[in-house]
């Protein structure tokens, strides 16, 4: 049917991200040993602006992640909602910033074909492994559709999910593959069971201009339904997905800006691993992604100040 097969091609852009990462890493843009796992070669030049634009989400998205962590001394929760192959477990592991407990959610094909084969080469087990789920003291992958929130909800219940604690949830090119309803809802029941909570959203903006455009024409061409599109016209629709939705605070800047506030030490180092050409191109792509980050204090961890 024409949901299963929409269904299966945003599944299999779980291996796009990985791949670039993949790429890039090799080139030496920023340090990942895990990725390996979950791409099994560095396949096909990518891009330079590709590579530093992925180059840019990392770092702007871990800055946030790690700085909620830091504020919260390590007792917190981390969700990452549609994680696919992501690897951000293992570099959290590595720098001793592990949360109290890191949750993983993607569809369950995804988990039980993709990221538990990568994680079983990566380790023996020391983990109770099935071919649904994954549960361990620290790390925890589900299998589940974030369209049905009570589903989400109980799976997450079932492996010890802690409603009182500061969480953190992710969502990086995950919410424009949903309908704004769907997405809302999300955001949503995240707002009501969390009191102190930071949501991290990585996705497209400005789509309404020629470049955006193109953009939403090359997702659609492999069948992708971007059902949530609509969102992501600006800065202001971005945070206000938020605001409607129960979080109390929220702000946005387009990757080009992330860009600039980086380390600019190592964004000099990065920028002599291969020349660019094309500086326009790197500029467009960039303005066309941005990270919003939307908070609710009531602890009082000053959350909402994190990248100020
Ligand atoms: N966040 C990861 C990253 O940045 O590397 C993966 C991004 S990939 C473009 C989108 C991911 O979202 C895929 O792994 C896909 O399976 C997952 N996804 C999309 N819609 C979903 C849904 N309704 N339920 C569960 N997972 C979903």
């Amino acid at each position: 049917t024409y949901m299963d097969t929409a269904d299966e091609a945003v599944r299999a852009t779980c291996d796009d991200a990985t791949i670039c990462k993949r790429f890039a890493t090799s080139k030496g843009y920023w340090k990942d040993p895990y990725i390996q796992y979950f791409a099994r070669s560095v396949g096909e030049r990518k891009a330079p602006e590709i590579n530093r634009g992925y180059y840019a989400r990392v770092k702007g998205v871990n800055h946030l992640l790690d700085a909620f962590i830091r504020n919260s001394e390590c007792n917190c929760q981390v969700i990452n909602l549609g994680a696919g192959l992501d690897t951000t477990f293992w570099r959290l592991k590595d720098e001793n910033l592990l949360p109290k407990k890191f949750f993983e959610v993607d569809f369950p094909t995804v988990v039980a074909l993709r990221k538990l084969k990568g994680i079983s080469c990566l380790m023996c087990a020391c983990f109770l492994l099935d071919t649904q789920s994954l549960d361990s003291d620290r790390y925890c992958i589900i299998g589940a559709d974030l369209r049905d929130i009570s589903a989400l909800d109980e799976k997450l219940k079932k492996f010890h999910l802690n409603p009182d604690l500061p969480t953190v949830l992710l969502s990086e090119c995950v919410l424009v593959y949903m309908t704004p309803s769907q997405s809302s809802n999300l955001l949503r029941w995240a707002a009501e069971i969390f009191h102190t909570a930071m949501f991290i959203n990585y996705e497209q903006v400005n789509m309404s201009d020629r470049f955006g455009q193109v953009m939403i024409e090359n997702l659609l061409r492999r069948q992708c339904s971007l059902a949530g599109a609509e969102l992501c016209q600006s800065l202001d629709t971005q945070k206000e997905r938020f605001l409607k939705t129960g979080w109390e605070h929220a702000d946005a800047l387009d990757m080009m800006t992330v860009y600039s506030m980086l380390p600019q030490d190592d964004v000099a180092r990065m920028e002599c691993l291969e020349f660019l050409d094309e500086k326009e191109l790197l500029q467009q792509l960039l303005q066309h992604y941005n990270i919003c980050w939307a908070s609710k204090d009531k602890l009082n961890l000053g959350n909402s100040a994190v990248c100020k």
